[in-house]
């Protein structure tokens, strides 16, 4: 890392899924070393595909991801096999993406023995260490994941996410499948691993309620598009795209001042072959212009580190007049 103590990841591309789908359309956003970075949005809004697309197991279409001063997508797959050591992914279902074949041992083991880390004996160390931080009891790395709940196989997931010490982890939706009660656990213990090892996070969630106890800025996004990045904070606070409002509704809120700037989301998501030209939202915003049914509107910074793409916020109405 050297000196810098922020590295952008920077990505603008259309992301061609079948056709002419725009599962990410053209985004941008950096995350800082050491933060949680949310990305919330509705399911089929693009966060999956962009986090998979941060870390090339899809390949972006076009576009540029930094990391540490460095274009990863100009890696050849040899080299980003082995920068990505250093980027891990913890999946939704952790049933699905732990292999029911092997034990707990042995699946911690393996992104080790992939990389080439250590010889058998340093390996057996790390995973007792790994079952530890993550409040495994060694006694149950002799068994398999469905021994397991959901809540301790997603302790597996994570602590294999953490077998090679990234810099990086992006979490898909790492607690939607679990209990509530077992959620904040996994949260809290997230927290605590990323105070431990420094860890930066990019948190893949689908409403904002889980997201408020664990982000420290968060891109709202919809149809592949990115329409507002603000700290939590203002998030909830000054809301300011239509968009982020209306998810906001969902969220239980006491103060009847923040209630108030609230919008109920109405109507369904459109399909991404399918997307309205102009402002992506413009089929269900409650307050929607001429202007939004023509122009995109770009991501505008509209206070100190708050960007919103919104044509409220900008002077489009009067460029076009
Ligand atoms: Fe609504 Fe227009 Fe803003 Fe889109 S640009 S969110 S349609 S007001
Ligand atoms: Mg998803």
């Amino acid at each position: 890392i050297g000196l810098k103590k922020y590295y952008p990841i920077h990505k603008g591309f259309f992301n061609k899924v079948q056709g002419a789908v725009k599962a990410v359309d053209d985004i941008s956003f950096s995350v800082n070393k050491g933060e949680t970075f949310g990305l919330v949005g509705e399911s089929g809004c693009g966060k999956s595909t962009t986090g998979r697309s941060l870390l090339r197991l899809i390949e972006p279409t076009a576009g540029e991801v930094w990391f540490e001063g460095q274009d990863i997508t100009r890696l050849t797959l040899e080299e980003m096999r082995k920068r990505r050591r250093e980027m891990q992914i913890v999946f939704q279902d952790p049933f699905s993406s732990l292999d029911p074949r092997n034990t707990v041992q042995r699946i911690l083991e393996e992104p080790m023995i992939v990389h080439g880390v250590g010889d058998a004996r340093q390996r057996r160390d790390t995973v007792e260490r790994l079952a530890d931080v993550v409040g495994l009891a060694k006694a149950h790395l002799q068994r398999y994941p469905h021994q397991f709940s959901g809540g301790q196989r997603q302790r597996i997931g994570i602590a294999r996410a953490l077998a090679l010490q990234p810099k990086l982890i992006i979490a898909d939706e790492p607690v939607s499948a679990l209990d509530v009660s077992i959620q904040s656990q996994v949260i809290n213990l997230m927290q605590d691993l990323q105070k431990e090892f420094g860890l930066t996070y990019i948190f893949i969630a689908h409403d904002l309620s889980v997201v408020k106890h664990i982000c420290d800025r968060v891109a709202v996004m919809y149809l592949g598009r990115i329409v507002e990045i603000t700290d939590k904070y203002e998030l909830y606070a000054e809301p300011q795209h239509p968009y982020t409002q209306a998810l906001l509704s969902a969220v239980p809120e006491p103060d009847p001042d923040i209630r108030k700037k609230r919008v109920i989301l109405q109507g369904e998501v459109p399909s991404p072959a399918n997307a309205p030209v102009g402002c992506a939202f413009n089929t269900r915003c409650p307050r929607v212009m001429d202007v939004c049914r023509n122009v995109r509107p770009p991501l505008l910074e509209t206070g100190p580190g708050h960007l919103t793409a919104c044509h409220l916020y900008d002077d489009a109405d009067t460029r076009l007049a």
